[in-house]
């Protein structure tokens, strides 16, 4: 195939290299616009994992002259999160961009394996997942770490392809309350403790990241993590994949879908968390909010242990 504007040799979505960079962060930038995302005066946070995601988004807002700074939660999985870390770090280094970094042992004590397995114990069937543990304890960090350090916006690398299995799932699972706080813009609540998410990456595919990493040779790792076990999350991946081989806009059919329905609804519902939580303030739509729910069932498991 051929560049549609240059005739030169493809490199994706129908440009070569030059004018692929160009499209995709011409495209970021009229994803930020539409939906409103942030402005250039604003204070961005980028969560970021050193996956090639969060990276490419990280060097495509500071190359579009937004004030960005990156914020990172180590979860300490082994060597993957070690890398990760050191990738990071010299990415941020060689583009000048400040680096934030949070750890699971310094702000809970212990790393997610070990947390995850006191938790679960000997059970076969594993009450917390990994994923669901980490994902909760991850979002609580740069959460408070986005508020103390006074950001407007937190910037996370999901995808299209993200948004899609998403919307897919919660259909299948019947979440219709789920589904509505989907959307380029999240995590508000309508409640001012919680900083706004943003997706900059909303309407980019997986394929055109991985195009504009490799292109840019980011320093990122693009093995899955080894604790990555969700495989309902993988099913629904590979569906879209093999569907998408013959219908090409099927992503893109479901995030329209979504954007015409259910997010102009959204307004109409924005009261969902309405409380605090008991133990540690934060907004919560019950009386113990999920970190403090896993963190409590920790320290009960370590009491019993010793
Ligand atoms: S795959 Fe799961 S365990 Fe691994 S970093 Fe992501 S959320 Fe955490
Ligand atoms: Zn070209
Ligand atoms: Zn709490």
């Amino acid at each position: 195939m051929k560049c549609v504007k240059c005739g030169k040799e493809e490199l994706c979505s129908g440009f070569c290299k030059a004018h692929f960079k160009r499209y995709f962060e011409e495209k970021v930038q009229k994803t930020i616009r539409k939906f409103q995302l942030f402005i250039h005066k604003d204070k961005i946070a980028v969560a970021v994992s050193g996956g090639k995601d969060s990276t490419v988004l990280l060097y495509v807002l500071k190359k579009l002259e937004y004030n960005v700074t990156g914020i990172t939660v180590d979860a300490y999985i082994g060597n993957y999160t070690k890398q990760n870390l050191e990738n990071l770090k010299s990415v941020c280094g060689k583009y000048r961009i400040p680096l934030k970094v949070v750890g699971f042992k310094e702000e809970f004590g212990y790393s997610l394996c070990y947390i995850t397995s006191i938790l679960n114990g000997s059970k076969k069937e594993k009450k917390f997942a990994s994923c669901m543990v980490c994902g909760v304890l991850r979002r609580y960090l740069i959460n408070k770490y986005a508020k103390e350090m006074k950001f407007d916006a937190v910037a996370t690398g999901h995808t299209l392809d993200d948004e899609a299995q998403a919307f897919l799932m919660n259909i299948f699972r019947n979440d219709v309350a789920l589904a509505r706080r989907q959307g380029p813009i999240t995590g508000t609540g309508g409640n001012s403790a919680f900083v706004k998410r943003v997706k900059p990456l909303y309407l980019c595919t997986e394929k055109e990241t991985t195009a504009y990493s490799k292109l840019m040779e980011f320093p990122v790792n693009y093995e899955r993590c080894p604790c990555s076990v969700d495989a309902y999350r993988r099913n629904f991946r590979s569906f879209l994949e093999e569907f998408e081989k013959k219908h090409p806009s099927v992503k893109h059919n479901i995030v329209n879908f979504f954007l015409d329905t259910l997010n102009k609804e959204k307004a109409n519902y924005s009261n969902d968390v309405v409380g605090s939580c008991e133990i540690c303030g934060e907004p919560s739509a019950r009386s113990i909010c999920k970190k403090c729910e896993i963190i409590g069932a920790l320290r009960k498991k370590l009491k019993q242990k010793s």
